[in-house]
């Protein structure tokens, strides 16, 4: 926030000041603040000459580029992110994670590492995690047998792709096969930019220009625009794991305070390079990394990463929640137990695994603590008899069971008492911990009958 006050304050001093209103705003602070958020346009004030026009375009544009890996469903966007630290705000763009496949590989190989992107999900806290794609090595050095390799993906591909060679005859070679579908090309150098930025330009891809230092990088990626290539990453060529996290975090540094706005596109990582890889893939994911190429992950691996990356990209200011509601686990019946419980998700998600293992079918009331968990909304206030009453009577609890019993966390213990007075129901307290839910039920609902406390 203070970032936007600064910047608007900025741009304040470069408008006119006629406070006639013509932008569709009060006032030009009014007007300087919108500019400032990213949510009004330079073109709009008509008293601005165009010299000053380019100058709020600079400083009002994203201080790192976003680019679109891919096209379709899907496409991934990466960049456009706006803090250096997490806890500031949040990250937006998690990185696209790409397994690798080689030249040198048979066809079926490769293929079959091609179909387990397509498949394979791994559904967390209510979310589907998927990888991106799939990037191409030329290993082989031979044109012919990288477009081959590229076409024995394409029979199988409906996601984003990259395409590795140092040689524009091989990356031409694999465009041919996919250029459509606007894949990665990794990468431009000092040596061959000129080349493999026509082809950039030709196919409308994203480019990764690689330099072992920032200024280089810096040059690379101003040239490579200059010579029409659409969007940029940039690939620091790290010799270590430390050389990278310095760099990267140079690169975001130095993007987000505009001190190098040739700095400012998403960073490419080839976690493969690292021994451990997994170090690799952790630090891509915690720092700044766009995109992310991987061998092909075991699934122990794979499922670090997808759930580390999920987490990192999450808004720290406002947790995963499910949808307040009546949820029916299992084939619950009229005298089946009622469970209340908040609705941050990995609560949910916890107990929902509890409950289904306890083969008890139950009702489970989900109400809304605006995502805070059980211990937190009770001392925050977010739960309480009133929100309870509310969401029973909303969900139309009542018509779905015979009986007036509620079971409630057990860290909602204190609340026990006024929820009877308000609801009417009676209160069970459950265990405070989930995994005892199953022998919870068990010994106070089944042992004692259909609705007997
Ligand atoms: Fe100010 Fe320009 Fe808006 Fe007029 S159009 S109020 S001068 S910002």
């Amino acid at each position: 926030m203070a970032r936007v006050a600064l910047k608007a304050l900025e741009i304040y001093k470069m408008l006119p000041k006629k406070n006639c209103k013509e932008c569709g705003y009060p006032t030009c602070l009014t007007f300087a603040m919108k500019l400032a958020a990213g949510k009004a346009d330079a073109d709009s004030c008509p008293y601005l000459d165009e010299a000053t026009k380019q100058l709020l375009r600079g400083a009002t544009r994203p201080p790192i580029q976003l680019v679109k890996l891919g096209v379709g469903e899907r496409q991934v966007p990466v960049g456009d992110e706006i803090v250096l630290f997490r806890h500031e705000k949040a990250f937006y763009h998690p990185p696209g994670i790409f397994f690798s496949v080689s030249d040198l590989w048979e066809g079926e190989r490769i293929r079959a590492v091609a179909e387990r992107i397509m498949g394979e999900v791994f559904p967390r806290v209510g979310e589907n995690l998927r990888w991106n794609g799939l990037a191409v090595r030329n290993e082989s050095g031979d044109p012919a047998a990288f477009g081959r390799a590229v076409a024995a993906v394409e029979e199988v591909a409906e996601y984003p792709e990259v395409l590795v060679s140092g040689s524009p005859g091989a990356l031409a070679a694999g465009l041919a096969q996919c250029g459509n579908y606007r894949p990665v090309i990794h990468a431009a150098t000092p040596e061959n930019h000129g080349e493999v930025a026509a082809l950039a330009k030709r196919f409308g891809c994203p480019l990764v220009v690689r330099a072992g230092d920032l200024a280089g990088l810096a040059g690379l990626a101003k040239a490579c625009t200059d010579l029409g290539a659409p969007n940029i990453l940039l690939d620091p060529a790290p010799a270590h794991l430390g050389e990278f996290l310095a760099r990267s975090t140079d690169i975001r540094r130095k993007a987000l305070d505009r001190s190098d706005p040739d700095l400012g596109h998403p960073v490419y990582l080839d976690a493969t390079a690292f021994v451990p890889e997994e170090a690799g893939i952790v630090t891509g994911i915690l720092k700044y990394a766009g995109v992310i190429v991987t061998s092909v992950l075991s699934p122990g691996t794979a499922r670090m990463a997808l759930t580390l990356r999920q987490n990192i990209y999450t808004d720290p200011q406002k947790p995963i929640q499910m949808t307040p509601g009546l949820y029916r686990v299992g084939e619950p019946g009229p005298a089946s137990p009622v469970l209340a419980t908040v609705n941050f998700s990995l609560t949910y998600f916890t107990l929902l695994g509890y409950l289904e293992a306890s083969r008890i079918p139950c009702h489970l009331l989900i109400v809304d603590t605006e995502g805070f968990s059980v211990l937190t909304a009770v001392a925050a206030g977010k739960l309480s008899e009133r929100l309870i009453k509310d969401s029973l009577d909303r969900y139309q609890v009542g018509e779905q069971v015979k009986h007036r019993i509620l079971v409630i966390p057990g860290y909602a213990a204190p609340l026990s008492g006024r929820i009877e007075e308000t609801t009417g129901w009676k209160v069970l307290v459950g265990p405070r911990d989930a995994a005892d839910i199953g022998e919870f039920l068990e010994r106070e609902w089944v042992a004692k009958g259909p609705a007997a406390p």
